[in-house]
């Protein structure tokens, strides 16, 4: 049996965020993935914090010759003047097309030293509790395959295969944002804003739950996706009429933008993509990133939370290789995770209560606060003001609602 110091299960921004880390710390690691690369993934606009981890790998110039526009950050666009705000970028950043994206950070994990194979994992190997390897599938061999290593990393998105195999919890469903289903598609010569604000990300939205998004990837594509209720979805005869439905209803500014244009790419959908796993990390293995939950795709908040779980998990891996005591440094990097979990919880939770509060806070004097949230800085072990006027604003709000009395929302339900 082969050895390596770190598996690493997937190869999307948190697995191969993880392999870099890890190899720059001189481990030997074998990246594993299912999938043939490139392949088409969901997920193309990237944070502030995102940006400042690609600057630091040196894929800055890489990421313009590819063409892919800089964000300067993200306008929300609701149904009225007065609901309409723009949250720039923390530091700078890129919207990408994730298959080309997503090859270049294996193809930076590999110059760092990473080794990578295509390989479906199906099973993972254990002396007791403590686990010492996986099997896999690799494409050409008649029999899986088990590969040894001192520790084993899950960043197999969505697919969360430590929860599966029943190593991780079981998933729970985030019941506030689940009841959503999202379409998406690429479409050619939308209209954009004139200049630089052309290269923002922009999300309309108009009632509850009911939003857009419009991110332009490339000088001409646009990758546009639509977030509707499965209560809105299901009546509308599949996903090409509920994405038409979603383009010419969900906000007027949208519908002109986007009518008549070519779609570049089938439609594809993401159901039940709001869950948490507990525990997701124990003796020689952890989860990073989607792997072990999502909370809500709005704020584009997913590939800098992968990313920085990635370097978070790598420092706690290392300290356990240097001897430091394996139950501590998991518990110090589930805590790291569920802190930046909570405080995209409640920044989402906040604005779909009060839009527009939140708009006027974005000018006000909570304004640098909210560019660091914006930016996915939300890791940080100190509360930060905004966040704590949201938290008691929100916890006001619950308080009025379990004692019987009317919410006080900007946006009523559907
Ligand atoms: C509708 C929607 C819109 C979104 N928009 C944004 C956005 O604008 N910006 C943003 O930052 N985030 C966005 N996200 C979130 C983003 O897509 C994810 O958070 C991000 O891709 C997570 O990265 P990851 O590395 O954890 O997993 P992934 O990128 O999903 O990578 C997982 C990899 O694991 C591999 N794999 C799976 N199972 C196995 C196995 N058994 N063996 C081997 N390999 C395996 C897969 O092939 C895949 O390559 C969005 C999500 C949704 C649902």
């Amino acid at each position: 049996m082969s050895e390596v110091d770190v598996i690493v299960i997937g190869s999307g921004p948190g697995g191969t965020c993880a392999a870099i880390f890890l190899a720059q710390a001189g481990k030997r690691v074998l990246l594993l993935d299912k999938a043939e690369f490139p392949r088409f993934h969901v997920g193309e606009s990237l944070t502030g914090i995102a940006g400042a981890v690609l600057v630091e790998l040196g894929l800055a110039d890489a990421l313009d010759q590819q063409g892919f526009p800089r964000k300067g950050g993200v306008k929300v666009i609701g149904s009225g003047a007065r609901s309409e705000f723009f949250a720039p970028v923390l530091h700078t950043t890129w919207q990408v097309r994730r298959s080309e994206f997503d090859r270049m950070l294996l193809e930076r994990a590999l110059e760092a030293g990473a080794l990578h194979r295509r390989g479906e994992v199906i099973r993972v190997l254990r002396d007791g509790e403590r686990v010492r390897g996986v099997q896999c599938r690799i494409p050409g061999e008649q029999e899986p395959v088990e590969i040894a290593a001192r520790y084993v990393i899950d960043a197999t998105g969505q697919h969360a295969l430590f929860s599966q195999l029943g190593l991780a919890g079981k998933r729970k469903i985030n019941e506030t944002f689940d009841r959503q289903v999202a379409l998406f598609t690429h479409i050619e010569g939308a209209t954009r804003d004139p200049g630089r604000m052309g290269d923002n990300t922009f999300i309309f939205y108009s009632k509850l739950h009911h939003w857009a998004w419009f991110i332009p990837i490339s000088p001409t594509v646009t990758s546009v996706g639509v977030v509707i209720p499965n209560e809105v979805f299901r009546p509308l005869g599949g996903k090409d009429a509920a994405m038409r439905w979603g383009l010419e209803n969900i906000n007027p500014d949208l519908t002109p933008r986007v009518a008549d244009r070519p779609w570049l790419e089938p439609v594809r959908t993401a159901f039940n993509y709001s869950y948490t796993v507990e525990p997701f990390a124990g003796d020689g293995w952890l989860c990073v990133g989607d792997a072990h939950g999502f909370v809500d795709p709005i704020f584009s908040f997913g590939v800098s939370i992968a990313m920085q779980e990635a370097r978070e998990a790598c420092r706690r891996i290392c300290a356990v290789m240097d001897g430091a005591d394996w139950r501590e440094q998991m518990e110090g990097y589930a805590e790291y995770c569920r802190r930046g979990f909570s405080v995209a919880e409640d920044l989402i939770n906040y604005f779909w209560q009060w839009p527009i509060v939140l708009g006027f806070q974005m000018r006000g004097s909570m304004r640098r606060d909210m560019i660091r949230l914006f930016g996915s800085d939300i890791h940080g072990d100190e509360e930060l003001p905004a966040i704590g006027v949201m938290r008691r604003a929100l916890a006001r709000e619950r308080a009025r609602r379990d004692a019987g009395g009317p919410a006080e929302a900007d946006l009523r339900p559907a």
